[in-house]
């Protein structure tokens, strides 16, 4: 790696994201952001096992601002540790684990570091950079209400004896709207598997961090802020002190591929606010039988559409999360027949990754079904588009229910009892509200509001402006130049 010599002046700061690109997104953000507006030289370390095509097509663009160098990690093998059967978080956990164990000595090499900031799994950085005297930080890429849950998380698990979901209440977060047992994360669920276990090791962490950066905004957020900073459950825990720094998502400018292009050409030729964006974040992956009740739904609502489509599967929500963009099945294999005939002209089927925040940004989309994963969440409320909110995997139902209840923006399907699935009836229906109704146009007003509301946040002088700021001026402060 050659560093120009203007950098080795600059405060030198490292980020280390867990993979997934719910994760590696929101901290090569925050890397941006620090090396564009905060003048800090960032070496951003990159766990390279299992890592998608996504992942790398994203971290090795030529696009990166200078100052900002790629480390790849070098790749650990796990493939005595994990199988088929191994659960998404505990592979991702041992993942980073083991890609972990040269971390010293990276850092080491790294020579004078002001900080390191961390996602939340990885928490093994604490000792590492304890012996190494560098302050570490987390960066909490899920919401505010969800770290909220997190710190509270080790003291109910002490309290409590059965499983979380037989709770006869909704959990009493401090301070913080309680979440009902249904929306619990599927991690925390059965607590003697080995992701509540992993859940618990990390979240039982956060106090060690020198502070918590989260992806959110006071206006998004308020209660679940003021809990987190104020409420005297958190403040004995205690709870480093809380920066919410947010909405950061990603800030595409140009297509990347051929496909991205041909979207967003196709986009151009829509009408304004007509197109509703169908994608269920990086991991999301439907059932057969789910697929194609969303695909006759969206027939069915006659709405214009871009669909991502990944291939069907039966195993797991979340199956596509380290293998994501490297699908090329073709759709028609596992769409309805005569569904790519009959909506041609109406809709657009992508395989596997669209530029979703190209397409977000289009003025021809009116409205977004997510998974309601936090940075699909922040990307559709930051360009002022309702949602339908479809959860799947980790807090999404967390998520989409603080989107419907209190937040305003989003409407969640029903889903049909006997067959547990969402049935093409009723996603006729909640597409038609969100792209046509009125109950769309509240929302969109709503959405509208905090697009505005996040720019402030954001501009010079803003909160999360203001809040970042202050914490790298106590990084300049305390780097020598030499
Ligand atoms: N994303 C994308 N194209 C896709 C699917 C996802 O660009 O087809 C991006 C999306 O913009 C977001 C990230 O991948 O930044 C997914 O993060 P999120 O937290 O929403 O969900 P996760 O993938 O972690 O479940």
């Amino acid at each position: 790696m050659v560093v120009a010599e203007s950098e080795t002046m600059k405060p030198h700061v490292a980020v280390l994201p867990s993979p997934g690109m719910g994760h590696v997104i929101p901290l090569l953000e925050l890397a941006k952001c620090l090396v564009i507006h905060h003048d800090i030289h960032v070496s951003f370390l990159n766990i390279t096992t299992e890592a998608s095509a996504a992942q790398k097509q994203l971290l090795h663009s030529p696009t990166l601002p200078q100052g900002l160098h790629v480390i790849d990690l070098p790749p650990a093998d796990i493939s005595t540790l994990v199988n088929e059967e191994t659960l998404v978080l505990t592979r991702l956990c041992i993942n980073v684990e083991e890609s972990l164990k040269p971390l010293k000595s990276v850092l080491m090499e790294l020579g004078k570091l002001q900080a390191l900031v961390i996602d939340l799994f990885c928490t093994q950085a604490f000792e590492i950079c304890n012996d190494l005297s560098i302050p570490t930080y987390t960066f909490f890429t899920p919401s505010t209400a969800f770290l909220a849950f997190s710190l509270y998380l080790p003291t109910l698990d002490r309290e409590v004896e059965c499983e979380f979901v037989d709770l006869p209440a909704p959990v009493q977060v401090p301070g913080c709207t309680p979440v009902r047992t249904e929306d619990l994360l599927d991690q925390v669920r059965n607590r003697k598997i080995d992701e509540c276990k992993w859940f618990l090791l990390h979240v039982s962490r956060l106090p060690m961090a020198a502070g918590i950066f989260l992806n959110s905004w006071e206006d998004l957020e308020p209660v679940s802020h003021k809990a987190v900073t104020a409420h005297p459950f958190y403040q004995n825990i205690p709870t480093p002190p809380v920066h919410q720094i947010g909405p950061l998502i990603k800030q595409d400018e140009a297509p990347e591929t051929e496909s991205d292009a041909e979207c967003l050409a196709w986009l151009d030729k829509q009408p304004s606010k007509s197109v509703l964006f169908v994608a269920l974040g990086s991991g999301g992956t439907l059932t057969g039988a789910q697929l194609t009740e969303l695909a006759w739904g969206l027939e069915m609502s006659r709405q214009k559409f871009i669909l991502v489509a990944r291939k069907p599967t039966d195993a797991s929500a979340s199956a596509t999360f380290f293998n994501v963009g490297g699908d090329v099945s073709d759709p028609k294999a596992y769409l309805p027949e005569g569904f790519l005939e009959r909506t041609k002209g109406v809709g657009l089927v992508v395989p596997s990754w669209a530029p979703q925040i190209l397409v977000l940004r289009h003025p021809s989309t009116g409205g977004f079904l997510s998974h309601c994963g936090w940075n699909s969440t922040l990307e559709s409320i930051t360009h002022g588009i309702p949602m339908v909110a479809w959860p799947l995997y980790a807090e999404q139902r967390m998520n989409a229910t603080m989107l419907v209840e209190e937040v305003g923006v989003a409407v969640k399907p029903a889903v049909e009892g006997g067959k547990g699935v969402v049935v093409r009836e009723e996603i006729e229906r909640v597409v038609r509200m969100v792209m046509e109704g009125e109950e769309g146009n509240v929302m969109r007003r709503r959405a509208g509001e905090l697009k505005v509301s996040a720019v402030k946040a954001l501009n010079f002088g803003g909160s999360s402006y203001e809040s970042l700021s202050r914490v790298t001026k106590e990084w300049k402060a305390e780097h020598i130049y030499i």
